[in-house]
């Protein structure tokens, strides 16, 4: 099956593009410009993702779309004024802010639309439980209706292997497939180094902590990842 991923350079696509590769996917991977403020980490992230696997990898810009948005709409986008992304657990109601409006949505569409255009078969998103809280646009029910348009529309599938498993599950099965997880990005803050205090932060930091294999990310502070977990 030819298949398109979704590639944001984080943990859960980078484990779901080596675990289609491993399943004998003929692979690409497409990652997405939306205004982001972490979008030099992330892409960076994506890119170094990409060529370990050695698949090709195209970068999609959706800033025409997001750049009319209200910026004041999202925490996550780098010209909302506040310019601050909430810290705590990744599942906390305060998350909410990171929300892109329709940004999944723009995603499938463009990333079905790059698949056409390349006769792929199939469109695989990293979706996990954990995105299940804040993100309704990740929840199975989603995925399904969004799944059974693409069938109908263009006999493509739309693959969610992940939508039921937590992060530290995707941290076991990129440990047993040897998933490049040393080369991802998290970080919403997208500084130098991983804060260790936002909400993807905090998620990779209990995922990691959780699977009991060695987290080879360098945080800039796991105070708050540390007390958040233990609870
Ligand atoms: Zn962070």
């Amino acid at each position: 099956m030819k298949t398109v991923v979704s590639l944001s350079g984080g943990l859960d696509s980078t484990v779901l593009a080596a675990y289609l590769l491993n399943t004998g996917h003929d692979v690409r991977a497409v990652s997405f410009t939306y205004g982001q403020r972490h979008a030099r980490a992330e892409l960076a992230a994506a890119t170094a993702v990409a060529e370990h696997l050695s698949i090709p990898h195209a970068i999609l810009s959706l800033e025409g779309i997001t750049s009319q948005m209200d910026p004041a709409s999202s925490q996550l986008l780098v010209a909302n004024p506040a310019q601050s992304v909430p810290e705590g657990h990744y599942a906390a109601a305060t998350m909410a802010a990171t929300v892109v409006p329709g940004r999944n949505l723009l995603m499938i569409a463009a990333a079905a639309a790059y698949a056409a255009s390349h006769g792929a078969d199939a469109v695989a998103l990293a979706a996990h439980a954990g995105d299940h809280p804040v993100y309704p646009d990740c929840r199975p029910p989603f995925l399904m209706a969004a799944g059974a348009a693409l069938a109908l529309g263009y006999d493509m599938n739309l693959l969610f292997p992940f939508a039921d498993r937590t992060k530290t599950g995707i941290v076991i099965t990129g440990a047993a497939i040897k998933a490049p997880m040393h080369l991802t990005w998290s970080c919403y803050n997208g500084g130098p180094q991983h804060c260790g205090r936002c909400g993807t932060c905090v998620e990779r930091y209990e995922a990691f902590r959780e699977s009991g294999f060695c987290d080879p990310t360098t945080y800039a502070d796991t105070t708050l990842a540390q007390e958040v977990t233990a609870r």
